[in-house]
């Protein structure tokens, strides 16, 4: 098992299967993007996959997600999932997606193992998304929302993040919409975790904020048929349910006493979280002919030093070096 000395076991993997990106959200990465890892350091799959199974089959790993970067960018990610699936015992699998792209290939995911998926959109609004993500593809993002519910992954789950100016007034209409659609939506408190180090605490929409907005449209009540165990997301009935909506609060309201998460970049470098400040070299390993046991046991030092909390709070935070796009959200 993959235990830290708080006593919390990692139990779900995500995966970062690129850096690259075909958005640019201003919370992420700057408008002219990054300099992408060269592809000879990025993990081929077969690399991913064999990492995955050491997880699963040695470590205790239940539930991998695979996210970036934008992980329908890899041509692979079908094989990558079918191979996932094949694993004993079989874990949960998940995608976090921009949804790009995403429509035509849906179904072929579902074909291959994919369990559940959440998709990002911040904004129902093509101009406020362009400004956003300085891209013209709201349409696009759209259309790989119907076409994962269409393939089968319901409740598709959306993931909205909102921006002081840009679409803070937005968290009623977004819930409208997903509502109507039957995807179950969650928004996330913005991070320090762009590329750009723009985030200020002081101009962050909190978990709060968001609650007291949406409370102005719609009943909020506890949702007390669903245990949020190690969620990061506290869930509301809204008008009294089956409707629910997420909050995760990850900044204001942080659940890193929970934490099963430990995460693999996708130069293969193991992180015990988000906002680590160093990371456990898999790859290295993997390429110079290492065994399973050896890589097995890397990993657990790895998560073995997880610290009980992400900091951000304390006077003396530092921003990890990696921003969201190259660690994996
Ligand atoms: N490209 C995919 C996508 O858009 O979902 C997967 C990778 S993206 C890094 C994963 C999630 O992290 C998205 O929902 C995105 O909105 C969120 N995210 C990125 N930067 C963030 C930040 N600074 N604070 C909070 N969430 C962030």
């Amino acid at each position: 098992m993959l235990t830290d000395s708080y006593g919390r076991v990692a139990t779900d993997l995500r995966v970062s299967l690129t850096d690259r990106c075909n958005l640019r959200c201003a919370y992420c990465m700057p408008p002219e993007g990054l300099d992408w890892l060269p592809t000879p350091e990025v993990l081929t799959g077969d690399e991913v996959v064999r990492l995955v199974r050491i997880g699963v089959e040695s470590l205790g790993i239940r539930e991998v997600r695979f996210t970036g970067g934008e992980p329908l960018l890899r041509r692979d990610l079908a094989a990558i999932i079918e191979a996932t699936a094949g694993l004993s015992p079989r874990p949960e699998i998940s995608l976090t997606t921009n949804g790009i792209g995403l429509g035509p290939r849906a179904a072929a995911l579902r074909e291959a193992g994919l369990d559940r998926i959440n998709v990002s959109l911040d904004t129902l609004r093509p101009e406020v998304f362009r400004k956003l993500t300085h891209r013209d593809r709201l349409a696009d993002v759209l259309a790989g929302l119907a076409g994962a519910a269409a393939a089968g992954l319901s409740p598709v789950k959306v993931n909205a993040v909102l921006m002081r100016d840009l679409n803070d007034d937005e968290a009623p209409e977004l819930l409208r919409y997903c509502i109507a659609h039957g995807y179950e939506l969650r928004f996330i408190e913005q991070m320090p975790l762009d590329a750009q180090h723009g985030w200020k605490r002081t101009e962050m929409v909190t978990a709060a904020e968001i609650f007291s907005s949406l409370s102005a449209r719609f009943s909020l009540s506890d949702d007390t048929e669903r245990s949020r165990g190690a969620a990061p997301a506290e869930t509301f009935l809204v008008d009294g349910g089956p409707a629910r909506v997420g909050v995760i609060g990850a900044v204001t309201r942080s659940f890193c006493g929970a934490c099963d998460r430990v995460r693999l970049t996708a130069d293969g470098q193991i992180r015990n979280c988000l906002f680590a400040r160093s990371e456990s070299d898999l790859r290295t390993l993997l390429r110079s002919g290492a065994p399973d046991a050896e890589i097995a046991e890397r990993w657990r030092a790895a998560v073995a030093s997880k610290l009980p909390g992400h900091g951000i709070n304390d006077p003396s935070f530092l921003q990890p070096d990696r921003p969201m796009s190259a660690i994996g959200g």
